[in-house]
């Protein structure tokens, strides 16, 4: 548990946090949304990260770089375009804890999962199953649903789907230990997130890799919420592969490219593969040979020369997390969103119930909270707090999600949250 005995409900208190933290500089490196003359009390990082301030330059460098040298910015940009990809590979490595050939931006999110699930998910007459989380991303369950169709079974027999067996809606390791020992020897796939969308719930990764193989099922996981959230370690976990995408927790803006992560045990194997000529050994590449010689590790499964103007937001943002250290970050966030969840929990019981785990390690960055007095009065608390300049986000039927973000969010703007909420149940 966080220690929160020092937490006090005051705003000079929480500037003083703010003064003592050792990451308080990296909020400038974002540009923080203006609320009239003040910034915006910004706690949406779930689901789009802020602008750092370097990607305009970063941009607009490589327009020039393109207007200057046409198709020698492929060797000679100030960022070579042929190796730009190989750029944001150290940066990723340390955000989840790889080794460099495990790991690959490319793409996005749900692609890249497709991609993986050509080579991963290999349903036998026996074992076709994919089990995944009830109430999981739509996209996570269209792409199931979909991949099973594909391969001729039927998702209604083969999609299944983990009911949660806690009351927040989270889902316990026994309950996953059950539902393995009870249909592990008909599942090919588990697919699993690192961090659950709507409840804000972290997963063991290495634990649940351990039941899945146990069971002779393959392990893969979507990172959507997890990367630059949660410390991974994904190469000691064992797990076979993961796809994340980078403009939640990431910060390279709308859309930004996507990564992916294979295992370095299934580097030398010959799994089936969709490829294409980006996936080729850079050595070799434009000899234009007929047959494909596959680049090692994750690079293989690149398909195409990548967008070189989506990638350099990421080169950017992968710089912060570098000079930060997921570790430190880890540790801001787990006092951060303890603080918030403190304030909730001794001030705000009364109107707000959270959903997310308070087992630190059971969660990141987000706290998913309830209205208590239903969805009308919390959609009427959404629209207040946007009026009021304080994002958070609104997700169906009725959970609200609030998540600092290590690198850009403040000690302050979680008392500014409560302070808002307060302000709203004195007016109802
Ligand atoms: C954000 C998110 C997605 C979005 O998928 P895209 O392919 O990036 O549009 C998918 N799955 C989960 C779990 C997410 O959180």
């Amino acid at each position: 548990m966080t220690a929160a005995t020092d937490f006090r409900a005051d705003a000079e208190w929480a500037r003083a946090q703010d003064r003592a933290d050792p990451l308080r500089g990296f909020r400038d490196e974002f540009l923080i949304p203006p609320h009239g003359d003040v910034g915006q009390v910004y706690l949406c990082g779930n689901s789009l990260g802020l602008q750092p301030r370097g990607v305009r330059q970063a941009l607009l460098d490589e327009l020039d770089d393109w207007a200057r040298l046409a198709v020698e910015g492929h060797l000679h940009a100030r960022h070579p375009w042929l190796p730009y990809h190989r750029e944001v590979r150290d940066g990723l490595t340390a955000v989840v804890g790889a080794e460099p050939s495990e790991v690959v931006a490319m793409n996005s999110l749900t692609v890249n999962l497709h991609l993986l699930l050509v080579s991963f998910y290999r349903p036998t007459r026996e074992r076709h199953a994919i089990l995944i989380e009830r109430g999981a991303f739509p996209s996570d369950r269209d792409l199931a649903a979909s991949q099973i169709r594909f391969h001729g079974y039927d998702p209604r027999e083969a999609l299944i789907e983990l009911d949660a067996d806690e009351p927040g809606g989270t889902i316990s390791m026994t309950a996953i230990e059950r539902a393995l020992a009870e249909h592990g020897g008909r599942v090919a796939l588990v697919l699993w997130p690192g961090v659950q969308y709507l409840t804000g719930q972290a997963f063991d990764i290495a634990a649940i890799t351990k039941l899945a193989h146990a069971r002779g099922c393959v392990a893969g996981f979507d990172l959507a919420h997890a990367a630059g959230n949660i410390d991974l370690a994904l190469h000691d976990s064992g797990c076979d592969f993961a796809a994340w995408c980078s403009y939640k927790y990431l910060n390279s803006g709308p859309g930004a490219v996507a990564g992916a992560f294979v295992h370095a045990r299934h580097a030398r194997e010959t799994l089936p593969r969709f490829e294409g000529w980006w996936g080729r050994n850079e050595a070799t590449r434009f000899e234009m040979r007929p047959e494909f010689d596959a680049a090692p590790g994750a690079d293989a499964w690149q398909l195409s020369n990548p967008p070189i103007l989506a990638l350099a937001p990421l080169r950017v943002s992968l710089e912060l997390f570098t000079r930060a250290g997921m570790r430190a970050l880890r540790a801001k966030s787990l006092r951060l969103s303890g603080y918030l969840e403190w304030l909730i929990r001794t001030h705000l019981g009364d109107v707000l119930e959270i959903l997310t785990p308070e087992e630190p390690e059971r969660r990141g960055a987000q706290l998913s909270v309830r209205v208590r007095a239903g969805r009308e009065a919390g959609r009427s608390l959404f629209e207040y707090l946007t009026a009021h300049g304080v994002l958070g986000d609104w997700r169906e039927p009725d959970v609200m999600r609030i998540s600092p973000a290590p690198l850009y969010n403040r000690f302050e703007d979680c008392f500014a949250l409560a302070e808002a909420v307060r302000a709203w149940r004195a007016q109802t």
